[in-house]
This record gives C-alpha cells, sequence and structure tokens, in this order.
C-alpha cells in the first residue's frame, strides 16, 4: 500500500525513516571494506586536528616528492595541451617505453600491444581480474595480502580462496598449501612479490614450483610486481614473467606509484597475453575510458629519463629497514622478520596476547603512532602490524620510543 504524504515535513521524514531498509545493493559491493590505511588515516587525521602529535607509519607511500624531472615533464606536458583523450590502452610512446624497459628487466619480449595503461595499478589487476574470472571461479592468493585481492575476486563473482605465507621463511607461500587448494574450479593465481604488508620477496625455487603448478593446472597467473625495484641487497628479484612456460598464462601488474613516487599521478600497467590485452583495454573503454594524457607523458619521463633517484631511495629504505627492525626486536613481546623489499616491517605481536586490532589501537590513541592491524591484510594477519617506514629516521627513532612503554606494561 502506497503510503500519501500531506506534507513537506512527512516527505522529509518519510525519505529519512524509508531509506535505510529500501537501499538494495548488488551482491558485488555488499561484502567490499574500506583500505585499513584509509581508515587509520582519517582517524590520525581527526587527532592530529585535536592537538595530538602524529607520527605516520600507516600509509604505504614514498616520504618524497615526485622526481623533479617527471613532474617538470608533466607540467610541459599540460602546457603543452596534452590534456585530452587517448586510446583506451594509453599513448603509444608509453607502452612501447614500457614493453622495453619491463621486457628487459626480466630478459623477454614483451611488444606494446600487450600493455594497457590505466589510472594506477588497481585497474591493471582489478580489469585483468573480470576479464578472465567468472562466477564460481576460484582464485588463490597471498594471504595476509593486498586488500584489494579478494575484492576484486569477489567483484568478478568469483571465490576468493587465501593461501597462508610462512612467516618463518620469511613470508614465502605456503607451497603444500597452495598444492592442497587447487581443484577443477580453480582459474588463477595471484602472486605478490615483493608483498604488501610482508616485505617479503619469493625466491626463484618458490616461483618456479607455482609455475609448474600452474602449467599442470592450466592457471593464470596474475604477478603484482608493484615493488620490484625496491629489492634490498644481496636478494635477487625473480619474476615469474622471465619463464618462458609463464607466456599466454601471465599478466604483469606494475606502476609508477612506488617507483617513482608517483602516488597521486594514478599511474599503472598491465601486460598480457594481446588477445587479453584487447578485453582489458574494452574494459577500460567503459570504466575510465583513459588515462590523464599528461600522466602518460610524465609516465615516458620516468621511464626514459635518468634512473638514479630510484637507487638513492632504496638505500635510504635500506638504511630505515634496519632501523626500524632492529628496533623493533629490542621492544618487549615483538619479533621481527628482516623484510627483503618493499617498505613495510611486518613484526609478529602474538606474545603480548592482544589483537592486533586493539594493540594497533592502543599505539595510536596513547601514543599517537599510527600503524596498521595485520587484520588489515585478511584474517590471517591476526598477530602482526604493519608498519610503512617509508619516512624519516627520526620518526622511526620517536616511534620506537613512544611505543615502548606501551609494550612494556601489558
Ligand atoms: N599492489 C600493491 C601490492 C600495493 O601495495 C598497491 C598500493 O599500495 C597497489 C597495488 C596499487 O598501486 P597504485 O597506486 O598504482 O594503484
Amino acid at each position: 500500500m502506497l503510503t500519501r504524504l500531506k506534507s513537506p515535513t512527512m516527505l522529509i521524514s518519510h525519505i529519512i525513516r524509508l531509506e535505510p531498509e529500501r537501499l538494495e545493493f548488488a551482491k558485488r559491493v555488499e561484502e567490499l571494506k574500506p583500505e585499513g590505511a584509509y581508515h587509520v588515516l582519517s582517524r590520525a587525521k581527526q587527532l592530529e586536528a585535536e592537538g595530538m602529535n602524529i607520527i605516520h607509519l600507516e600509509i604505504g607511500q614514498p616520504d618524497v616528492d615526485t622526481f623533479a624531472h617527471i613532474a617538470k615533464a608533466g607540467q610541459a606536458a599540460i602546457a603543452e595541451g596534452a590534456t585530452r583523450y587517448t586510446p583506451p590502452n594509453g599513448i603509444a610512446g608509453l607502452r612501447e617505453a614500457i614493453a622495453e624497459d619491463a621486457g628487459r628487466r626480466r630478459g623477454v619480449h614483451f611488444s606494446p600491444e600487450q600493455v594497457v595503461i590505466g589510472p594506477g595499478a588497481k585497474p591493471g589487476l582489478v580489469l585483468s581480474v573480470l576479464a578472465v574470472i567468472q562466477a564460481k571461479d576460484e582464485v588463490l592468493y597471498p594471504e595476509p595480502g593486498f586488500p584489494t585481492y579478494p575484492a576484486m575476486i569477489r567483484m568478478a563473482g568469483g571465490k576468493p580462496v587465501p593461501i597462508p605465507l610462512i612467516e618463518e621463511d620469511n613470508f614465502a607461500l605456503d607451497l603444500k598449501a597452495l598444492k592442497g587448494s587447487i581443484n577443477a574450479r580453480t582459474k588463477m593465481i595471484v602472486l605478490n612479490s615483493p608483498s604488501n604488508p610482508t616485505g617479503g620477496v619469493l625466491g626463484p625455487e618458490t616461483i618456479e614450483q607455482i609455475l609448474s603448478l600452474a602449467v599442470e593446472h592450466d592457471l593464470w597467473l596474475l604477478s603484482d610486481e608493484i615493488y620490484s625495484r625496491m629489492v634490498y641487497e644481496g636478494v635477487p628479484f625473480t619474476s615469474i614473467a622471465s619463464y618462458p612456460e609463464s607466456v599466454n598464462r601471465t599478466i604483469l601488474v606494475d606502476g609508477f606509484s612506488k617507483t617513482y613516487a608517483m602516488t597521486g599521478w594514478r599511474l599503472g600497467y598491465a601486460i598480457a597475453p594481446s588477445k587479453l590485452a584487447e578485453r582489458i583495454s574494452l574494459l577500460n573503454t567503459h570504466v575510465f575510458g583513459c588515462t590523464a594524457e599528461f600522466t602518460q607523458v610524465a609516465g615516458v619521463e620516468a621511464i626514459t629519463g635518468p634512473q638514479e633517484e630510484i637507487q638513492e631511495l632504496r638505500h635510504a629504505y635500506q638504511k630505515r629497514r634496519n632501523l626500524i627492525v632492529a628496533g623493533l626486536s629490542q621492544l618487549p613481546n615483538v619479533a621481527c622478520q628482516l623484510p627483503e623489499g618493499a617498505f613495510y616491517a611486518f613484526p609478529n605481536i602474538k606474545s603480548t596476547g592482544m589483537t592486533s586490532d586493539r594493540l594497533a589501537t592502543r599505539l595510536l590513541e596513547e601514543a599517537g603512532v599510527a600503524l596498521l592491524p595485520g587484520t588489515a591484510f585478511g584474517a590471517l594477519g591476526e598477530g602482526y602490524l604493519r608498519i610503512s617506514y617509508a619516512t624519516s629516521s627520526e620518526h622511526l627513532t620517536e616511534a620506537l620510543e613512544r611505543m615502548h612503554p606501551i609494550l612494556s606494561h601489558i
């Protein structure tokens, strides 16, 4: 029965009363959750506004500005009118530069037709999954892991199947669990090395075993290599895309956010077999159209210009990693592996007897140290914290000092 509305006041109260019950959403968005980092950042900002001094270790982005020569190229591009639509898969010059650069670094040949540019690495991840995964398909992904992985699998109607990482083995993927989780519905394995949140790097033996499984069971491989330029001294970086057996089943995703300190420019890419690249490009067409032209021009400069700053940043991160890991290991009830890549430490806090969420909340509210509970990266992150050490050594030292009293009195 329809309600007859007698006055504007009644109309408003009617809307207010009915809205929560009436809004129905598609299943694909019902289970979506915000990213933990944004959630903690907004609480930290609130505390800052109230006058509290906060040390930010929650957000995963370089603490430097975009390298000057890249920013300049972007500004010049705007001034010269590179502000229009481009082809959905990106401008030819950038696709050529990416194909050459990504191929050379991995010792393989990629053609520009395989490259699909998007605003960030995220579209490369999500749209690749939308292009190959459908209802009831199962996708194996690392957990604790980047929260977009289970989200994108669900968006595609698939079933996310978490594969644990082994802390004692520098957070390598648990191959036994991986093998045991493959069944007739399994369609894809997602890899992330170096990893967010653990900083773990997969060695060649692990990569080769994963590849053998993918070949044996005819699975897609989605390799998120956004931290591939941040691997520390003495650790080789192995890309699954560098093996000939991976051709035709691998989607390589990388981006400019972390390597070139370009998080806000929004630029990333997927490299896929060309027929799949065409499909992903169609999704680009209908989802966002294309990536900002001047951003892409800046991307050409990033790839073809000087690369020394990346090396310098990596040295700085390595020093900070050593500082934070040594400091964390001396805190009561904390144990921390030495991460081999990315800019995250993932200390084990199980001996505190507190949940990750409780401890992270106490550290923020009582000590002004903003970091993430391991559970922001899935249930298997319980018992850990994630610390982004892409900040100054002074901040890291002070954070450790502030954490000490709380961890000593629990
Ligand atoms: N993949 C991983 C593992 C990440 O940590 C991030 C960002 O934090 C992304 C992808 C997304 O990066 P982008 O800014 O290029 O979308």
